[in-house]
């Protein structure tokens, strides 16, 4: 159980071909051994023929021999126990406490995965019973489920070395679904990713699951990337990143001869409405829970509060003023790596150059030369200036925020109009400002998929009630989310069968109801046999 740098092809680990390369300490900038490996083109074919041929058989598995196999993964993936947290730790620059938090997500998210998917809800049941004696034209027997899509590339993000990685929860998911997987590795945390890829391959050994059920696979930038997406044994792809090479995937997935969906989670700035009445008697408590949110993980979560909204006014300043004062105590934080640390100096520089952009409040700076670091940023600009300048759309991935000054209400709700589409949208009030607020929120529910009220957007639970996702630009596709169990909605397509003898029909479809489904049949839901 160490990181080997290998790639694994088809059930088997082999060193990549197409030249090497180490993992980074981004709170060093040290290299980390050992040496890893890219793979090859020849070895990328490999990989999706053996995902191509695990397809079937691994559909064909029932939900209780993939719940298994889920429970197996996250058993596995504990057991790497502190060679696991160390990694991951010495890769990203995160403190022991948030690998142990996040390999609890991770584990939990397979558990929860392997609760759902033997309720086989997600199969949507669905029987119309033929009726022979219909006038004018008899009906036939038409019966309905979903089935899984096939091999699904997963590209874990940067910030998530576990969480939305290669065990994250597109790869538990898809898994669930009964789609092979194929994780691309994130060249900022591969051995963090390599570890996680053999406690999997270990659970599909110990579970008799096919060979090509979990490939991982590392490749020199984007042309391994490329090389996936448009693989024709790929039915499907996951992705958490930048918009820029979201978008480039994305492209590249629609126009295949045989496009594919791409579900893409983005860029997104969470804008925070802050109304004056709370703002009188709870300005400290809020600003302080602001900027914990701010700097969490040194800022870099696709759910940071990247834009402040609120009512010009002393209010607001008192705000600002409290939130500024907390933001000064704050050390500069170690960024993911060097790219990430580049972006977002640059990406607040170019924020800070924009007319009428004011910098309130900074955190402190950083006091050394040793690694990536990146230095927290408060500014504020008028919400005219906001509304006609795109620029200030833009996400600064890292602890950095910009106030909007409105005028009114009416000021307030333009600007919320002119938002893209976003992960979040919080709303701070009173009791009696929330009563009032019924066209807020429906405009941030027009734009946002997930609706905050007093509270904060990061820390995003894993249930069955989460939707982490939203309209473009924060996801290609809003009608999904990528956390929590309807994550797997994703990766699953309907097929209806028609006059079907009752033996060619899958389980979930028989009259004997073998997995004891709730169904929809004739209109009504329905228990037991039919
Ligand atoms: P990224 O640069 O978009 O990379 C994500 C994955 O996609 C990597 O495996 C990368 O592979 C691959 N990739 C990117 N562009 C590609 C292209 N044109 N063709 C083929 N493959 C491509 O994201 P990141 O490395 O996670 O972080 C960089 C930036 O993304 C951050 O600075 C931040 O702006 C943003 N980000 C946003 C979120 C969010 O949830 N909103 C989360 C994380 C990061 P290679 O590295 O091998 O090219």
């Amino acid at each position: 159980m160490s990181v080997t740098g290998k790639q694994l092809i088809g059930g088997q680990w082999q060193t990549g071909t197409s030249g090497s390369y180490h993992a980074i300490n981004p709170a060093t900038g040290e290299k980390l051994a050992p040496e890893l490996s890219f793979a090859s083109e020849e070895q990328l074919r490999t990989t999706t023929a053996a995902a191509a041929a695990a397809a079937p058989v691994f559909a064909a598995t029932s939900p209780e021999q993939r719940s298994r196999f889920l429970e197996t993964c996250a058993d596995e993936i504990m057991a790497l126990g502190d060679e696991l947290l160390d990694r991951v730790s010495a890769e990203t620059g995160y403190p022991r406490a948030r690998a142990e938090g996040e390999r609890g997500r991770t584990c939990g998210q397979l558990r929860m995965f392997a609760k759902h998917l033997v309720k086989g809800d997600y199969l949507d049941a669905r029987i119309d019973t033929a009726l022979p004696d219909r006038q004018p034209m008899p009906r036939p027997d038409i019966r309905f489920c979903k089935h899984p899509i096939g091999p699904v590339v997963v590209f874990g993000s940067s910030n998530f070395p576990l969480a939305f990685s290669a065990a994250g929860g597109d790869t538990a998911s898809a898994l669930a679904a009964g789609c092979p997987v194929i994780v691309k590795s994130h060249n900022s945390h591969p051995g963090s990713g390599e570890l996680v890829a053999q406690a999997l391959a270990r659970a599909a050994k110990q579970c008799d699951m096919p060979a090509g059920v979990i490939s991982f696979l590392a490749g020199n930038r984007n042309e391994i990337g490329v090389n996936l997406v448009t693989a024709p044994e790929v039915k499907a792809v996951g992705f958490t990143g930048s918009t820029r090479g979201g978008m480039a995937l994305y492209k590249l997935a629609s126009n295949r001869p045989d496009p594919i969906p791409f579900f893409g989670e983005m860029g997104s700035i969470n804008p925070l409405v802050v109304l004056p009445e709370v703002l009188k008697t709870s300005a400290a408590d809020i600003a302080e829970g602001f900027v914990g949110s701010l700097t969490l993980g040194t800022g870099q979560f696709c759910v940071n509060p990247g834009l402040v909204l609120g009512l010009k006014g002393p209010e607001l300043d008192n705000f600002m003023e409290a939130t500024g004062a907390a933001l000064a105590d704050k050390p500069a934080g170690v960024m993911l790596n060097q790219a990430v640390a580049e972006g977002y100096a640059s990406g607040a520089a170019h924020l800070s150059d924009q007319p009428g952009v004011r910098q309130v409040s900074t955190g402190k700076a950083q006091e050394n030369d040793t690694g990536f670091c990146g230095q927290a940023y408060l500014y504020a600009v008028n919400a005219g200036d906001f509304i006609t300048n795109p620029a200030l759309q833009e996400e600064v991935f890292g602890p950095c925020s910009l106030v909007i000054e409105c005028r009114d209400t009416d000021e307030l709700s333009k600007v919320i109009s002119s938002l893209s589409g976003q992960l979040t949208g919080t709303l701070h009030g009173t009791e009696a400002e929330l009563s009032q607020a019924t066209e807020l929120v429906r405009l941030l529910e027009q734009r946002v998929g997930r609706v905050v009220f007093n509270n904060f957007p990061t820390g995003v639970e894993v249930t069955d009630a989460m939707m982490h996702g939203g309209p473009f630009p924060a996801a290609t596709d809003s009608r999904f989310t990528s956390v929590g169990t309807a994550a797997i909605d994703r990766f699953i397509r309907p097929v209806c069968y028609q006059n079907s003898p009752q033996d060619l029909l899958p389980p979930a479809l028989r009259n004997d109801n073998p997995w004891g489904l709730r169904r929809l049949v004739n209109g009504e839901w329905q228990d037991g046999q039919i």
